[in-house]
């Protein structure tokens, strides 16, 4: 069979304006494509969809010369990506590939009657016998002088209902996989629609305006306009014209092979002409030829010229998307690193090194001078935090109106006088309150204790993994330590804070001090004294003043020195510990040991290369592109 396509022909012809627009830009695209940037972001391509039996295969058979599977059923099972590159040797080549089981599989075609085949065995390989779908692209390129500059992809068609041994979920998976394509904002999407159908009812129209609904990358192409019935023809030109169900890129009509054509053998050559002679000769379709609209050889000019501009618009953005890839690329490698030298000497060093940069990662913390991603916080900000609520709680303690602290020395006089006449409100008393109050204090303590704890970990637990998550044994090593030191740390400090309390139970301050803040509560000015003073007993008044000046001076002292004792062990101990311990581990265990790889790591940091590599040079075909367009 000769593979034609009209297109060819078409772009030749076309001015030399045109000539160089189009040419750059697809072929930016195939550098990018042969680069096998792909893998990393989506490239501007035209997807088909429709129902089944629109025409879709039919399209695309005319558009690329290239004979498709057909049958009734579904016969587009996978997505298909048809590569067509436009050559001006007169050799044919073409390659069938896809990835199974993440093995890839390649099968080099001598001529276009291979192809049917190739892509049946494809599909049968990725989506079963039968019926089933799959998600899994098959991807067929062809470089030849016939065909176009294309990049399509064929979609399975929407079934409606499920048939004989398809899942009974056929209509929803195939919508899913229809949806992944054409909501991209790279695609544009061709949808196929018979004209012999009311075009309302279509359903895959309305799946592109759920993803497109400014019917910006949307573009309707009418089939079958052999079979409308008489009577009907003025709807189908109401619809090619845009006044039936408007898209902003309009719609195209195109008569491909019916299924008699088929039967007789027509070659796609003389379908062409065929579709010319029909279009000519019709009486209201013939305006449709002239404006433009009509036609394969029109459409494949008018996708050539859509793909250019589509090109054009997305660029930016690609570029952008491209420089995120690159830069999460490269620090992924950072973070696996070089991998592991090979002579032991060497390897010891480089264990040096490798600890000496935890080592040094985890001193910036404790100096709080570590350096921030984004919006992170540093670990001592979030520490400071806590220990400004610390704060907080011991204000809500020394701010106690006096009015509180009189009613309770009241109460306390009340219910646990001795023997003594009234008014002689003793130390005991004091003591006493003092106490209370200061209890209260302990389990607020304790939990900024454990809030710093947890927020130490969680940055010493995030730097050991981004340290050592290339090397198990290594991680697993100083995973250790981390735990048990953080413990004992934990421990330590929780000790000394029931200490502190407990030292707390021995009211004391210095003289000096203790006279002055008196002299400053007593001469402020007391709301509540003024108003009730003459019915409150003067040693009850002057028991409030004490309380309010010991309690001032005990929560002052707490507020420095709780957060000193968690500051000393959680941080500053614990990290100085933990430096210790990796820095011992150089001499102790066999560096190949802990420096041993996990499997998986030297595959991925080959991977990572490659990935970086194929960015880089993507970048710079970009760039250059933009530069000089
Ligand atoms: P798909 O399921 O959307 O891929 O549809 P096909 O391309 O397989 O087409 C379904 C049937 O419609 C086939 O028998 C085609 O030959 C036929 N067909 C496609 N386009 C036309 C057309 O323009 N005119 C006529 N008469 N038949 C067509
Ligand atoms: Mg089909």
């Amino acid at each position: 069979m000769s593979h034609c396509s009209s297109s060819k022909g078409k772009i030749s012809g076309l001015n030399q304006h045109y000539e160089e627009k189009v040419r750059p830009c697809i072929d930016l695209v195939d550098s990018l494509r042969s680069l096998g940037v792909e893998k990393d972001l989506n490239l501007p391509a035209i997807a088909v969809i429709g129902d089944q039996s629109s025409g879709k295969s039919s399209v695309l058979e005319a558009l690329s010369g290239v004979a498709l599977p057909r049958g009734t059923g579904i016969v587009t099972r996978c997505p298909l990506v048809l590569k067509l590159k436009s050559t001006k040797s007169d050799s044919w080549q073409g390659v069938l590939s896809y990835t199974k089981k993440k093995e890839n599989i390649t099968k080099k075609l001598k001529d276009s009657s291979e192809i049917e085949n190739a892509v049946l065995n494809a599909q049968i390989a990725l989506a079963g016998k039968g019926e089933g779908i799959s998600h899994e692209m098959i991807t067929l390129e062809i470089e030849s002088s016939d065909v176009p500059d294309l990049t399509l992809i064929d979609l399975p068609g929407i079934a409606r209902v499920a048939t004989g041994n398809q899942p009974i979920d056929i209509e929803k998976q195939i919508k899913s996989l229809i949806e992944t394509y054409i909501k991209r904002q790279e695609t544009i999407s061709l949808v196929v629609v018979p004209a012999n159908i009311d075009i309302a009812t279509t359903e895959a129209l309305q799946m592109a305006f759920k993803v497109d609904s400014s019917g910006q990358r949307t573009l309707g192409i009418l089939t079958k306009p052999d079979l409308v019935d008489k009577g009907m023809e003025e709807t189908v030109v109401r619809t090619v014209n845009n006044q039936v169900i408007p898209l902003n890129k309009g719609y195209m009509i195109v008569k491909c092979r019916g299924q008699q054509d088929i039967n007789e053998n027509l070659g796609l050559v003389k379908a062409l002409e065929k579709e010319r002679q029909f279009f000519n000769e019709n009486s209201h379709y013939r305006s449709l030829l002239e404006d433009g609209k009509a036609t394969i050889p029109l459409l494949a000019e008018r996708l050539t010229k859509e793909l250019v501009q589509h090109i054009m618009k997305t660029l930016p953005q690609l570029q952008k998307q491209l420089e995120m890839k690159l830069e999460k690329t490269s620090e992924d490698l950072k973070a696996l690193g070089d991998g592991v030298p090979l002579d032991e000497n060497e390897k010891t060093n480089f264990l040096i090194m490798k600890i000496r940069q935890f080592n040094d990662a985890l001193e910036e913390v404790k100096r709080a001078e570590e350096d921030l991603k984004n919006s992170d916080t540093r670990v001592f900000s979030k520490i400071r935090w806590e220990f400004g609520k610390w704060k907080l709680a011991l204000d809500s303690k020394s701010v106690k109106t006096e009015e509180i602290l009189r009613d309770e020395v009241e109460e306390y006089v009340r219910t646990r006088r001795g023997k003594e006449l009234p008014g002689f409100v003793n130390y005991k008393t004091f003591e006493n309150i003092v106490r209370q109050h200061v209890e209260e204090l302990e389990e607020p303590a304790l939990k900024m204790l454990r809030d710093v704890k947890d927020i130490v970990h969680t940055c010493v637990d995030r730097i050991v993994n981004s340290h050592f998550n290339a090397f198990s044994h290594l991680l697993r090593a100083a995973k250790n330590p981390i735990e048990d030191f953080h413990d004992e740390q934990f421990q330590q400090a929780e000790e000394k804070i029931h200490s502190q309390f407990k030292m707390e139970k021995i009211v004391y301050s210095q003289d000096c001090l203790y006279s002055h803040q008196l002299n400053i509560v007593k001469q402020k000015p007391s709301t509540c004294f003024g108003l009730k003073a003459s019915s409150v007993n003067a040693d009850v008044r002057e028991m409030a003043y004490h309380l309010t000046s010991y309690l001032k001076i005990t929560c002052d002292r707490l507020a420095n020195q709780i957060p000193l004792i968690v500051q000393y062990h959680i941080l500053d101990q614990y990290v100085s510990q933990l430096q210790n311990a990796m820095l011992s581990m150089i001499g102790g265990d066999n560096p190949g040991m802990l420096l041993r790889e996990d499997s998986g790591v030297a595959s991925k940091r080959k991977e990572l290369k490659e990935r970086l590599e194929r960015l880089k040079k993507g970048g710079k075909v970009l760039s250059k592109f933009v530069h000089s367009a």
